[in-house]
């Protein structure tokens, strides 16, 4: 797994999640860029980001590749972060959901330096 990601996974799992915001035209980015993807420029600052999002896209998976082949069928959703970016996780807690309703982020470490994103309803 990818160093950037790891230290992104454990900022979420510390409770201090983080995102990347460019100085200069405020674009938001997630890790691991450096330069800003809007103007070009490298002065992109981490900044909090919030620890829960707003569901976009959901979607079930019934056949895996085989490190998650055990686990299937689960849910993939995509959820929109009030700072500007978007993340990928596994739902958890319930078995569906639709988008515009509220989720938190949160990780699960699977083994040596592996995390995975997940997301579970705040109500
Ligand atoms: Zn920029």
């Amino acid at each position: 797994m990818q160093p950037w990601f790891v230290d992104f996974a454990e900022g979420i799992d510390d409770g201090n999640p983080i995102y990347l915001s460019c100085a200069e035209c405020g674009s938001s980015v997630l890790p691991p860029r450096t330069v800003c993807p809007e103007c070009g420029t490298r002065t992109l600052e981490e900044r909090s980001l919030s620890e829960t999002a707003t569901v976009t896209a959901s979607t079930t998976i019934f056949s895996s590749i085989p490190k998650f082949a055990d686990e299937t069928p689960y849910t993939v959703v995509i959820a929109a972060f009030d700072e500007g970016v978007q993340l990928t996780g596994q739902l958890r807690e319930t078995d569906s959901i639709e988008p515009g309703e509220t989720v938190a982020v949160d990780v699960e470490e699977r083994g040596d330096d592996e995390w995975l994103i997940t997301f579970s309803p705040t109500d």
